[in-house]
């Protein structure tokens, strides 16, 4: 069992940024509408997740660090069919065998919850304890057990880069939920919750390009799509400003980045690329998860139709912008 969350943990628990990665999902499949994560020397020292969602009920605390204890589908291939972020039930047993994991939990109103301390995948304190509903983890020392992944870590400065990265999708992705983000005492992120998508892009972006932005959408019988494109002379030099979010899920088509660009026309000049951000609501089972899960490359069945949707929804909007 021990070994097996190890080797489960080499997959899972790349770095820091991983464990942020799915202890957020964790928050938001919770229901969660505010997550506030800390972050200490990069997560290695410390990353700790607070929410209030649903909780756990004190008699599957134990459970959910014992690996595929919780698993709710056996494969990949219905990613986008499924409610729910998580699937495979490893994450919580992969992350507490390469660290010292602490965790309260209430999943109601009573002031009380339960509290578990886990070091190296081992349960070391179980207690019941006052807590406010929802939960809250702290993932410390993260790799203390496993040298020679330590060693791989980057600087701190490029683990940080990731763990934001990482929020600043999720924020855009979910902008129904507020989230903070604070590394070492400094606020990276704050976002109010309550759908405001705007808001969220100022947050990420800073407000000077929060307001320079233009509203789009459009919808069809099989897409729905709204979302905001910077004006042109906003340009990046680099594509990693164009969110593409499905279902409320990041994701990487190369379809539609080509007709987000192709929409832009001969606005922007070679290698520059636009800040967007577009929301597709649709049909799960018309979107293909291409090759890897984890790739997160998508393709969608009748791509033709929303590439020329996309195309002609940027167009319509920088139109009436030169206007
Ligand atoms: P998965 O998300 O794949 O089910 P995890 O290992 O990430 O597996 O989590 C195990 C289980 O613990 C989850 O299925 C969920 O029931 C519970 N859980 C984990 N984190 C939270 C949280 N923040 N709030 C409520 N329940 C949680
Ligand atoms: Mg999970």
């Amino acid at each position: 069992e021990h070994i097996a969350n190890q080797i489960a943990a080499g997959e899972v628990v790349e770095r820091p940024a991983s464990v942020v990665k799915e202890l957020v999902e964790n928050s938001i499949d919770a229901g969660s509408s505010r997550i506030d994560v800390v972050a200490e020397e990069g997560g290695l020292q410390l990353i700790r997740v607070t929410d209030n969602g649903s909780g756990i009920e004190s008699e599957d605390c134990e459970l959910a660090f014992y690996r595929h204890a919780t698993s709710k589908i056996q494969s990949g291939k219905d990613l986008f069919s499924i409610r729910t972020l998580g699937f495979r039930g490893e994450a919580l047993p992969s992350i507490a065998a390469v660290s010292k994991t602490e965790f309260v939990t209430s999943t109601d109103g009573s002031g009380l919850g339960r509290k578990l301390a886990v070091e190296g995948g081992d349960v070391v304190t179980q207690e019941e304890t006052s807590a406010r509903k929802g939960t809250d983890i702290s993932v410390k020392e993260l790799f203390y057990n496993t040298p020679a992944r330590l060693k791989y870590m980057k600087t701190i400065q490029t683990e940080l880069g990731h763990i934001s990265d990482y929020m600043y999708r999720l924020a855009l992705a979910h902008p129904e939920i507020a989230f903070t983000l604070k590394h070492n005492g400094n606020s990276l992120l704050q976002t109010l919750g309550g759908g405001d998508l705007l808001q969220v892009i100022a947050g990420v972006y800073g407000s000077a390009v929060g307001k320079q932005m233009i509203a789009v959408g459009g919808e069809s019988l099989d897409y729905k799509i709204s979302g905001y494109i910077s004006r042109p002379e906003l340009n990046r030099a680099n594509r990693s400003a164009m969110s593409i979010m499905v279902n409320g899920r990041y994701v990487r088509s190369f379809a539609v980045q080509h007709a987000i660009m192709n929409g832009f026309h001969t606005l922007l000049p070679i290698n520059r690329f636009p800040v967007v951000v577009l929301h597709i609501e649709m049909d799960p089972s018309l979107v293909d998860v291409n090759v890897h899960p984890s790739k997160l490359e998508v393709r969608f069945s009748k791509e033709p139709e929303l590439v020329k949707m996309i195309e002609d929804m940027i167009k319509e909007a920088l139109g009436r912008q030169v206007l």
